[in-house]
């Protein structure tokens, strides 16, 4: 990079499709010539990728656009709170522009506008794959934006808009690029992966020659066909989620499904206009186990919803226990801005009664998540080297997604790198982590 390149100071907030976003923006200001800085005190300004979901995070974007300014002073700010932009100029009327999520022509534009690029033409080009601000041997891939649910406790729809889903042989070019860089699993992201295709109307594709549809279903098998792990988050439970888990069963991609199921009672799932049919789902969970008997099913709830009562709470607690999942979280509910939730008329649940059942939810789910890891005592399971330690390393299984899952502390006989894909044999299990030995 020429030693006169303008340099930015970028700060990425937010969950992974944020993160995408950075990403995406980084890319570009690289292939201009744009060097990047985790300083902003000497930077030639700032971008603020925001996050806008939860309240708590609001006021975490506004703190670091206030950071921004009093360290730096030229501000530029996008992501999610940048969709309600009065909420940020109101208490920093001084920011360059203000822009929302997957804007990225809009912020290279207020860059451009703060900073003009530097005409060098030996300045260094991006790398096919771009500039990833997640670890080399993993990487999320974006398959959609959007959302066409109305689930009543989210305000992403009327954030991010719409379903909007990537072209399939446009998120395979991406994929593909990615592995060839040396990434070994692919995170498959969005709002509400199953939908992936519906706004394409499913429309008939092709990539290199064969025939498909625009549909969750091909994009998995294409993708379970480059070789790396592939790994699926935020799957809405639509009927056809059923006909993914024989993918898994035949080792194309992972045997994982991350599926937010919210909650286990009719009256509160009504309320959050989720699907309620609770009996079902288990049913589908003991035919999805059949089909695949390695699966680990990934979810998380909210308690203290609106209206939420003990006897709701207690058929949650119920229903967990029958339904066995391998990795769950729990949120307690914010009545963010916005939220349809909010207007339901119906009381909210005092804040210590919530702080009490999400106690109460993690200590029954410790106990399902506890017998569920000792059992896997004795087996060989393959994990992913995410960090290497003196005695070996640290890493996943395909049980485990990055952040949010668990670990398994390896201790191995040879050097491993990051990124290896090995086999291990477990030796120890607590709730959450593994120990095991690389063979
Ligand atoms: S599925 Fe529901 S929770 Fe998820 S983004 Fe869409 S509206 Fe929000």
């Amino acid at each position: 990079m020429a030693a006169s390149a303008p340099t930015i100071s970028f700060v990425s907030l937010g969950c992974p499709k944020a993160l995408v976003d950075s990403e995406r923006i980084i890319t570009r200001l690289r292939a201009e010539g744009y060097a990047l800085t985790n300083r902003h005190d000497g930077a030639d300004c700032v971008i603020v990728n925001t996050c806008g979901f939860l309240d708590s995070a609001k006021e975490e974007s506004l703190e670091a656009i206030g950071t921004a300014l009093a360290e730096n002073g030229k501000v530029i700010v996008t992501g999610c709170m940048g969709a309600q932009p009065q909420s940020i100029s109101e208490r920093f009327p001084n920011v360059l522009s203000i822009t929302g999520p997957q804007a990225y022509e809009s912020v290279v534009a207020a860059v451009h506008e703060a900073v003009p690029p530097a005409h060098d033409p030996k300045i260094d080009l991006v790398p096919p794959q771009g500039i990833k601000l997640t670890p080399r041997h993993y990487a999320y891939l974006k398959i959609s934006e959007g959302c066409n649910n109305r689930c009543s406790f989210c305000i992403i729809p009327s954030l991010r808009g719409r379903l909007a889903s990537r072209p399939l042989p446009e998120v395979m070019r991406e994929a593909e690029r990615l592995v060839a860089a040396g990434v070994k699993e692919l995170l498959v992201i969005s709002q509400d992966t199953s939908a992936y295709g519906l706004d394409l109307r499913h429309a008939a594709t092709s990539w290199k020659g064969e025939a498909l549809e625009n549909r969750i279903l091909d994009l998995a098998r294409g993708l379970g066909s480059l070789g790396a792990w592939v790994r699926l988050h935020y799957v809405y439970p639509y009927p056809h989620v059923d006909h993914l888990v024989p993918l898994m069963a035949q080792g194309l991609i992972l045997p994982y499904l991350d599926i937010p199921f919210q909650h286990a009672s009719p009256t509160v799932l009504k309320a959050m206009r989720r699907p309620a049919a609770q009996e079902k789902t288990l049913t589908r969970l003991a035919r999805w186990r059949e089909i695949c008997p390695d699966i680990a099913i990934r979810s998380t709830f909210i308690v203290g919803f609106p209206g939420e009562s003990e006897a709701d709470f207690e058929e949650l607690l119920a229903w967990m226990s029958e339904a066995q999942l391998d990795r769950v979280g729990c949120f307690i509910y914010e009545p963010v801005a916005g939220a349809a939730a909010n207007d339901l008329g119906l009381p909210a649940i005092p804040r210590a009664v919530a702080e009490e059942r999400h106690e109460r939810f993690m200590l029954h789910q410790q106990a399902v998540s506890l017998a569920k890891q000792r059992a896997k005592i004795g087996k060989t399971v393959s994990a992913i080297v995410d960090e290497i330690t003196p005695k070996g390393g640290v890493g996943r299984t395909m049980h485990d997604a990055p952040e949010i899952d668990g670990s398994i502390i390896l201790s191995a006989s040879r050097p491993l790198e990051v990124g290896d894909i090995v086999t291990a044999k477990i030796k120890r299990a607590d709730a959450y982590d593994l120990r095991g030995s690389v063979i």
